[in-house]
């Protein structure tokens, strides 16, 4: 599963994205990435401008859950909603109109509320670590630094070419 980073001066996450669910909508939007926005906010749900040029639906749906992020093909914008909506009823958080969901912000989403108006936001890949592929830590360094292709793992001992990159 692929992963996103949302970036804004406040905070720090990580989404998941469906690329099963949804493949067309989120290869796009990884191939855009970087992508910054200026946020707008309706309730509890910000969007931003992100013409990405998908027209097709995919996972398409009116009704989101908490933390949903999807791409609103009538509004050209990615939208992340962390609470109700103005048209949201009962316990439904209801989108505008129907929306491809993409993917799911990862941890707590209250730090969303802080957002204001024209608030600048950032979408990027997440910067991988190495790991090594014996211990899995991440006390990794390289053996000579001329030497890129080989690795030191500090806690096993572990040298080699071969390193996980994720
Ligand atoms: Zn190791």
């Amino acid at each position: 599963m692929k992963k996103i980073k949302i970036e804004t001066k406040g905070f720090e996450k990580e989404a998941v994205l469906y690329d099963d669910l949804a493949p067309i909508t989120v290869k796009t939007l990884l191939d855009a990435l970087p992508i910054k926005g200026y946020v707008k906010r309706w309730g509890d749900e910000i969007y931003f401008d992100a013409n990405l040029g998908v027209n097709v639906k995919e996972n398409s749906k009116q009704v989101v859950q908490l933390g949903d992020i999807a791409y609103w093909i009538s509004g050209r914008a990615i939208c992340i909603f962390f609470g109700k909506t103005p048209i949201s009823e009962a316990d439904k958080i209801i989108a505008a109109s129907e929306v491809n969901v993409i993917g799911k912000v990862l941890g707590s989403l209250d730090c969303f509320r802080d957002m204001e108006e024209g608030e600048e936001i950032l979408l990027t890949t997440p910067v991988s670590a190495l790991h090594c592929p014996e211990c899995d830590s991440t006390n990794i360094e390289w053996v000579l630094p001329q030497t890129w292709s080989k690795y030191r793992c500090k806690d096993c001992g572990y040298v080699g070419a071969f390193i996980v990159e994720k």
